[in-house]
């Protein structure tokens, strides 16, 4: 069984491409949270963005963003949200990262609203301690390009290393099967 946007690709289901070329589609699809919803995405199977190469990744975000400007001027939106579900437990239902552009006016009914959680003091240090240390390594890496192989998920012919220890739910979703 494929996922939903190999099945694009194919040429399958209730979809219409916008574009394409050899590394990426723009679709609009028929499961959509406001009408004029685009979705851009690579050809390849890459379930999250994690495993999705720096210069590909690049240019779906640059593409979004050129549809989220096409969107503005093309169906008179007054904004635009623009959403990656990355993961099981950010509530992905396609196994296949993608970036949709949701076009929005006032008053559209529709609710990405989350309430903010007001964070104890104590919370907040725990949070920065472990997000402080994380991020002198992420950002040596992002910025130098440098990756450290830990363990390696074998995505077919894709590799991505994840760190040993650190998780299930990003093992899970990169694991995952259409
Ligand atoms: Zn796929």
């Amino acid at each position: 069984m494929k996922c939903d946007y190999c099945d694009i690709v194919e040429g399958i289901g209730k979809s219409q491409i916008l574009h394409q070329d050899s590394e990426i589609v723009i679709a609009i699809r028929d499961h959509v949270i406001t009408p004029g919803q685009i979705t851009v995405f690579p050809k390849k199977h890459y379930t999250i963005m994690e495993l999705v190469p720096k210069k590909l990744l690049a240019k779906c975000a640059a593409i979004a963003n050129k549809v989220s400007v096409a969107v503005f001027d093309g169906l008179g939106s007054q904004g635009t949200n623009i959403l990656v579900q990355n993961g099981l437990g950010a509530g992905q239902k396609v196994p296949h990262f993608g970036i949709d552009i949701v076009p929005r006016i006032e008053n559209d009914g529709v609710n990405l609203q989350w309430e903010p959680t007001q964070l104890e003091e104590v919370t907040m240090d725990l949070v920065f301690k472990e997000l402080k240390k994380e991020a002198s390594e992420f950002v040596k890496k992002g910025l130098a390009g440098k990756e450290e192989k830990e363990i390696i998920v074998d995505e077919g012919d894709t590799e991505i290393e994840v760190e040993e220890g650190k998780d299930n739910y990003l093992l899970k979703s990169l694991k995952r099967i259409p």
